[in-house]
């Protein structure tokens, strides 16, 4: 069956390459409009993959875009134009190398939270039930108190956008200005996050903008039916979420399911393509666990 496959960034070229022998010896790869012949009904092969890329992350100029080209490949990507104009990072990776306890104890103290209450506890998991002013706060209050200097950018910059624009490899949306999640934040800056992305991003490129990916993308947990409405406002046909489902006729458009492959051998990779959510060592590392974590987190601290 059609599936969208997901990536976000690559730390090991020949691990792309290898991951892309076993989906390419699986599906036909296809390019985004035959998608959406799919969803119109115009598709004869059931069984194609089409490749997406979120958040525009350095690698995927340097890496995933020469690689697609020298076999032929095309894929969606999804960025936000704010990082790419401003040279600057998502919190995520601006925080991805803190130490884990510095980083508990700066949660704690932002959160009035007793450290004896946060042991053991994933910051990661914990920042994902938080606001973008709540984790900003967060980092700021780690970079003074540990003298943490801030990052250069780990992301593609204006130049290079255009540059894989004018390739004709990739179809390039949005996804939002600064990766909250979506659903944490109040009406206003979940739909100013939404739709500033795809009116800049659309300036920048010189179309209108019809993707977007949802930062994170667990439906109803992530994002839901305000986020879907935002999209429907701002023109956008098409927006992918992350459930580990292959594509069908009837689902709805602003919320498609991907599959995120972003580790794993050869073998792993194509068991987990061929068999997914049945093959039980996916579903008990890789399925959702987070997302369970979190709601567990989300109890225990009312968050
Ligand atoms: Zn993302």
């Amino acid at each position: 069956m059609p599936k969208i496959i997901n990536f976000h960034e690559i730390h090991d070229k020949d691990w792309f390459e290898d991951t892309l022998d076993v989906i390419q010896d699986l599906y036909e790869v296809v390019p985004f409009y035959e998608i959406q012949n799919f969803y119109n009904g115009k598709v004869k092969t059931k069984n194609i993959a089409h490749l997406t890329v979120d958040d525009g992350h350095i690698s995927t100029y340097s890496i995933i875009y020469p690689v697609l080209k020298k076999r032929g490949l095309t894929a969606s990507i999804f960025v936000s134009p704010k990082i790419i104009e401003e040279e600057s990072n998502f919190w995520f990776s601006e925080s991805c190398d803190y130490d884990k306890e510095k980083l508990i104890f700066c949660i704690g103290e932002m959160l009035n939270i007793k450290p004896e209450n946060l042991m053991g506890i994933y910051p990661r998991s914990l920042m994902k039930l938080l606001r973008l002013d709540q984790i900003w706060k967060i980092i700021r209050l780690y970079q003074k108190k540990f003298n943490s200097p801030a990052k250069i950018s780990q992301y593609v910059n204006l130049n290079q956008l255009l540059e894989m624009e004018k390739s004709g490899i990739f179809e390039i949306g949005a996804h939002t200005l600064n990766h909250p999640i979506l659903s944490n934040e109040k009406d206003a800056t979940a739909e100013f996050e939404i739709t500033k992305s795809i009116t800049r991003l659309g300036e920048l490129l010189h179309r209108n903008i019809t993707t977007f990916a949802y930062p994170n993308g667990s439906v109803n947990l992530d994002f839901g039916p305000r986020e879907i409405e935002f999209l429907k406002k701002s023109g956008v046909k098409y927006a992918y979420s992350f459930e580990f489902k292959n594509l069908s006729p009837n689902n709805n458009l602003l919320a498609i399911p991907r599959y995120g492959l972003y580790h794993g051998n050869k073998d792993f990779i194509r068991n987990k393509l061929r068999y997914g959510a049945l093959w039980e060592p996916v579903k008990k590392q890789f399925l959702n666990n987070e997302d369970k974590y979190r709601r567990k987190l989300q109890k225990k601290f009312r968050l």
